[in-house]
């Protein structure tokens, strides 16, 4: 019993250090950061397009100066006095996906990228920096915030467009909070929205490990209203005006279903209190996306919406890759390298096998392992050749898993892990 209380002591001591320290740094508002990342294949460039201020921070308030893993980019706030990082995050972007691509060889172009950060009682530098699959900096920019700056614009957070909550298990600091947002959904058509949320909400927290850790959620479906239904299909030459201007095409693959309105989206939330995105697409048109730390976009009436919903999740929330791989390859062909460890926790070059999974295979597992139907039935963890786009020389953990494939029942024991690290990161004080 004493041994039980001193523990809890302990947890609830250092909790309160925690929030303690956010308290010492920050306000409880969010600084929206709104920035242009452009470039081309050899030469990117941050911009900062605009800074807001909104009150409420319903982002994490433990680790704050940790990230779990490395993605293909950090935001950092930085005491310029002492230099001491005062909150740090990672993440991944399109604009790094798109300078991989042929086109990127030949053209510059321009995405947008938002950032909601705690804001800083006093005069901060905020760093942000750009790394490629490979982990080298492409390009960083710091600039210095100052709590009194006529020029952060000040957003009404009471002006919240209609939203429901879905699951509501405590208050926007305790829990991670999700947003489900419509797009491409007219005022008609919120009540299939909202059917649409309930089903996406439902087979999210139907997988382990969200449904062991489903307490520690908030999901609210937000109705932002579309002038059109559906979105739009380039390859068919359908264009319609909606809610976050979504089409499919991006970089001409026809699945791929990405926005580049990226502050517009912000723009629509506002008012309400959210980590992470999960878009919603009126459409039966099959595609989606999914992009670390930015958002999920899918679609919702294609028949394979409720894996693809949680697969894409894996990539932006759980900082997931992709387990499979074509013989033909695609604008992903050349996303990795063969000679550096993916940061990717579910799948492996064998380059720095240490840092991934090589703790949960059983001693002597063959490598490449093969793929029996046993195996694939009991999701056993072993080392398989195939993964990230490529047949050759990158491997996975699990014959199949929601990574992988539609027909995947669940996420491999490899991939679960690393989404419980994320999980426990944003909740709980390491
Ligand atoms: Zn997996």
């Amino acid at each position: 019993m004493k041994k039980l209380l001193f523990l809890l002591y302990t947890l609830f001591a250092s909790a309160s250090l925690q929030a303690q320290e956010f308290d010492q740094w920050f306000c409880d508002k969010t600084l929206r950061v709104d920035y242009i990342f452009s470039g081309n294949a050899t030469q990117q460039m941050v911009s900062l397009d605009e800074l807001s201020l909104i009150d409420g921070w319903a982002g994490r308030r433990v680790n704050l100066d940790k990230i779990p893993v490395r993605g293909n980019g950090e935001i950092k706030i930085i005491d310029p006095a002492s230099g001491k990082t005062l909150y740090r995050n990672s993440f991944s972007s399109l604009f790094q996906e798109w300078l991989v691509t042929g086109e990127a060889k030949s053209l510059n172009k321009s995405f947008e990228a938002t950032f909601l950060i705690p804001m800083p009682r006093a005069k901060a530098d905020i760093e942000i920096t750009l790394l490629d699959n490979e982990g080298h900096l492409q390009t960083t920019m710091r600039h210095t915030i100052t709590p009194d700056d006529a020029l952060i614009r000040k957003r009404d957070s009471k002006a919240a467009p209609h939203h429901e909550y879905l699951m509501k298990n405590g208050s926007t600091k305790e829990c991670i909070d999700i947003a489900i947002v419509a797009e491409g959904y007219t005022t008609e058509e919120m009540d299939i929205f909202l059917r649409d949320a309930r089903t996406a909400c439902d087979e999210l927290f139907r997988y382990e490990p969200f449904s062991q850790y489903r307490k520690r959620f908030n999901v609210v479906a937000v109705m932002t209203e579309s002038e059109m239904s559906g979105v739009s299909v380039p390859q068919e030459g359908e264009w319609r005006s909606t809610a976050i201007n979504s089409n499919f095409m991006t970089f001409y693959s026809p699945r791929y279903l990405t926005t580049n309105s990226v502050h517009l989206i912000h723009d629509r939330l506002t008012g309400i209190e959210y980590e992470h995105l999960i878009i919603l697409a009126n459409t039966d048109t099959y595609g989606g996306g999914g992009i670390y730390n930015s958002y999920t976009l899918t679609t919702a009436h294609h028949k394979q919406f409720k894996p693809v919903v949680v697969h894409e999740f894996g990539h932006s929330f759980g900082a997931l890759g992709d387990e499979y791989f074509y013989d033909e390859p695609d604008h992903t062909a050349d996303t990795y390298k063969l000679d550096y460890e993916p940061w990717e926790q579910n799948i492996t070059t064998l380059v720095d096998f240490k840092s991934k999974w090589a703790d949960m295979i059983k001693p002597n597992t063959e490598i490449p392992t093969p793929p029996t139907e046993k195996r694939q039935k009991d999701y056993t963890v072993g080392v398989y050749e195939g993964g990230g786009y490529i047949t050759k020389g990158m491997y996975r953990p699990a014959v199949v898993c929601r990574m992988r494939d539609n027909e995947a029942t669940q996420f491999c024991p490899v991939c679960q892990r690393a989404i419980g690290r994320i999980i426990e990161y944003n909740t709980e004080q390491e």
